[in-house]
């Protein structure tokens, strides 16, 4: 579904990514870890064209999203973002805020949009709260109405940036349910995450990253029972 080839990134003189390769199967679960700088968040804006790269390419559908007849807005809508914060519209309603992208971008119909909307808020125990305002919302209500308005753009592959990050631990909880119920549903994600317990349950295959390359790539169990390097054990050791 996705190919990322040989990516470099470089912000003026500094190079942050300096040669990534990656393979994104269809319904696959790649959680990637690594310390704070190490170029997790401009990878995933690499993917979806939110940054320009320098060297490298990004096959995604079998084509390059660098040729000339992709539009960027597309492989936005294609592949979903969701960043630490949820960046919802203040003087819109949820449900507002979540038909804004399909029927404005994608021009489709409001009764389908809102029809999906509904479910979907129902099923990350919001169908109370399509009326409320995002001022009087919990943070962890904002980061699952953020979410669903994300799936609510029938995306191929959703990123996930430290959804967490930002809450309280309390609603932590909640919204990993919500990301480990689209997983088992066979979602297509990029999920970085500092919650260790959550990336061992969630991920078919971890990328561990360090200065901007890939360092170690393996299955949950392998990468956190018997990390192969040295940079891995110590990155762990930190969340024992
Ligand atoms: P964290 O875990 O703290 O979120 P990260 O792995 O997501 O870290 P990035 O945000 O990808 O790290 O940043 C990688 C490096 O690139 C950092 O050194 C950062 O300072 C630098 N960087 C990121 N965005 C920019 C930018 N727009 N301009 C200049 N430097 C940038
Ligand atoms: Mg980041």
């Amino acid at each position: 579904l996705l190919n990322i080839k040989n990516l470099h990134k470089n912000f003026g003189d500094r190079g942050v990514l300096k040669g990534i390769d990656l393979v994104l199967h269809k319904g696959e679960v790649l959680v990637i870890l690594g310390p704070s700088g190490c170029g997790k968040s401009t990878l995933l804006r690499c993917v979806n064209g939110l940054e320009k790269t320098n060297q490298g390419d990004i096959i995604f559908q079998g084509k390059s999203i660098y040729d000339k007849d992709i539009k960027m807005r597309e492989i936005r809508q294609k592949i979903g973002m969701v960043f630490q914060s949820y960046d919802l519209f203040a003087h819109m309603t949820v449900i507002e805020n979540i038909l804004l992208g399909p029927m404005k971008s994608q021009k489709r119909e409001k009764e389908e949009v809102l029809a999906l909307a509904r479910m979907l808020l129902e099923k990350v125990g919001l169908g109370d709260r399509e009326n409320s305002y995002p001022r009087e919302l919990s943070g962890g209500q904002k980061q699952r109405v953020a979410i669903v308005r994300s799936l609510c753009m029938n995306p191929d592959i959703i990123l996930f940036d430290e959804v967490t990050a930002a809450l309280d631990p309390e609603m932590v909880r909640e919204v990993l349910e919500v990301i480990l119920n689209l997983a088992k549903q066979g979602m297509t994600m990029m999920i970085v995450t500092h919650e260790m317990n959550f990336a061992k349950s969630v991920a078919d295959r971890i990328i561990f990253m360090d200065e901007g390359v890939i360092v170690e790539e393996s299955s949950p169990t392998e990468f956190f029972e018997n990390p192969k390097t040295e940079r891995a054990k110590q990155f762990l050791n930190k969340f024992e």
